[in-house]
């Protein structure tokens, strides 16, 4: 039977309101295995990596004024490709059914014939509240909630919300997509009864990085609410439960909280630090200023990959170095067993966790990572005519390889990556600076100093006012050497060591 004979299956999965982490178990094993996304604007964009390479992406738009489809396009094309064949997710903000139009869609797909699972999601109705410290009930105070279409403009005669019952009603009141009524539905809810002193606040991209909260009165909350410039994603709460925020908002309570801080590691790997100081509660700006790419020609890295066993020492400079050995040692059919008769050397704790999960324990991971120590670290073995393998990237200094030369070493360097400054990220860059989104630089390394400097076309002034944080003496080396002013250095040369020390810093600015 041919493949599109059979219909597949549609899954209308619930993405979670916004932090990607707060999709399903069931929504993530789904997208694993999706060939064909239809995402729209509230989906996370981060959740489509988890997407196999080559499904195919289709967005949908969907913001307040952009339908980039029809809803009837959607379901046309949801049909289309399940008919097909095709395993499809589609991915939803929040809950599906939750002003999701989950239950449209899932309408039609049965019409065609087309079979469909529905996964549930966290609705931004109770996240959205949750992550500004307010629970939709709480005993004594709230024993019942609503959550309502803040879509329809409340003084249109035919509104199919029943106000008068609603107004007097549920105890708290969660409004989706009410940003552009707010003054109305205020009105309307006050002018069926509801007390004007009642505590409102409205949640803008709620669970992420950006969350904006506005807190206020019914009275008040349109006024604050467009003083505070606060445009759509927000949910709207009414209720006594606002009133308990100021005893749950965890999210204000942590460590970094509301601290904007640049990452300027490479795409591939400012993830880590990024996600650290997310739940710390900064927010990372990314400007990835290089990234990693593969060496243009890999003749001399396959060469001393082929004699690899002839090799003493092999020392991994950096993660990078890893990764991109063991993808040219797999070309050439082979494994870390390779490896049997060298001795490794892990150049910071990341870089021994990956030779470690490709099962290599390092022989030896130097205690300071700066040039010199490793130096006098190697001295203490006989390195006289031994082959020294250095994995390393294009711009690395010379210093390491020459050292170790005069230990007698016969060392041979090969460039493991590339890094490149990545140009479109440019101009955030400088918008980001300019508009003084920014409070606190990181440089992990001396060619992060290097672009970051780049970057920003030399303007210095840029950064005044702002803190620089870097990794260790050879980044603020560098880094001064630039012109930059260091304010704070990691005791701990490696990104949980810039992330401490970030976190005493911030401690002492309170
Ligand atoms: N199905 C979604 C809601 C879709 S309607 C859910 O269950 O969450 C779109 C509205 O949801 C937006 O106008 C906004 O009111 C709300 N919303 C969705 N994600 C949000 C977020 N991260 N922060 C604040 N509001 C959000």
């Amino acid at each position: 039977m041919p493949e599109s004979a059979r219909p597949g299956t549609v899954f209308l999965v619930g993405a979670g309101p916004g932090d990607p982490r707060l999709i399903t178990v069931r929504g993530l094993e789904c997208l694993r295995q999706a060939e064909v996304v239809v995402y729209d604007r509230l989906a996370s964009p981060e959740l489509l990596s988890h997407a196999p390479d080559g499904a195919e992406q289709i967005f949908v738009g969907k913001g307040p004024r952009e339908h980039t489809m029809t809803q009837d396009e959607i379901n046309a094309l949801l049909v289309e490709r399940g008919l097909a064949g095709k395993t499809v997710v589609r991915l939803k903000g929040g809950d599906p059914y939750v002003f999701g139009r989950g239950g449209e869609e899932a309408l039609a797909l049965g019409a065609a014939g087309v079979p469909f699972e529905v996964v549930p999601g966290i609705t931004s109705a109770i996240a959205g509240p949750s992550f500004a410290g307010i629970p939709v009930t709480h005993r004594q105070v709230a024993s019942s909630f609503a959550i309502v279409t803040g879509h329809e403009d409340p003084t249109k005669p035919e509104s199919a919300i029943r106000w008068a019952g609603l107004a007097n009603g549920p105890d708290t009141l969660v409004f989706l997509m009410g940003v552009e009524n707010l003054q109305r539905i205020v009105e309307s809810l006050q002018r069926h009864g509801r007390p004007a002193s009642q505590p409102a606040a409205a949640i803008r991209w709620a669970t992420t990085p950006e969350q904006q909260v506005v807190i206020g009165t019914l009275d008040d909350i349109a006024e604050r609410v467009r003083a505070a410039d606060l445009r759509p994603p927000a949910v709207l709460v009414v209720g006594d439960v606002v009133g308990l925020r100021e005893s749950l908002d965890w999210r204000a309570r942590l460590p970094l909280a509301g601290l904007r801080v640049l990452v300027t590691r490479a795409r591939q790997q400012a993830s880590a630090l990024s996600s650290r100081l997310v739940e710390l509660g900064a927010v990372p700006l990314e400007y990835p200023t290089i990234e990693i790419r593969p060496v243009d020609d890999p003749a001399p890295f396959d060469a001393a990959i082929a004699e690899v066993g002839s090799f003493a020492w092999i020392v991994f400079t950096s993660t990078n170095g890893v990764e991109a050995f063991w993808e040219r040692l797999l070309v050439a059919r082979r494994d870390s067993r390779s490896l049997a008769a060298c001795k490794v050397c892990a150049i910071g704790p990341s870089t021994a966790a990956a030779l470690a999960a490709r099962g290599i324990t390092a022989d030896w991971m130097p205690a300071e990572f700066v040039t010199g120590s490793i130096l006098d670290g190697f001295s203490a073995y006989d390195l006289r005519g031994a082959r020294v393998l250095l994995a390393r990237a294009d711009i690395a200094p010379p210093l390491l390889a020459d050292g170790l030369r005069e230990q007698g070493a016969l060392v041979t360097e090969v460039t493991a990556y590339r890094t490149v400054p990545s140009p479109e990220s440019r101009d955030r860059l400088m918008d980001a600076l300019e508009r003084r989104a920014v409070d606190v630089v990181t440089l992990t390394s001396s060619s992060t100093a290097r672009n970051l400097v780049d970057g920003i076309g030399g303007r210095l002034d840029v950064l005044s006012g702002l803190a620089v944080a870097s990794i260790g003496p050879v980044t603020s080396q560098t880094a001064r050497e630039l012109g930059l002013r260091i304010d704070l250095e990691a005791p701990v040369h490696t990104i949980p060591g810039l992330v401490d020390a970030l976190v005493a810093w911030s401690a002492g600015r309170a």
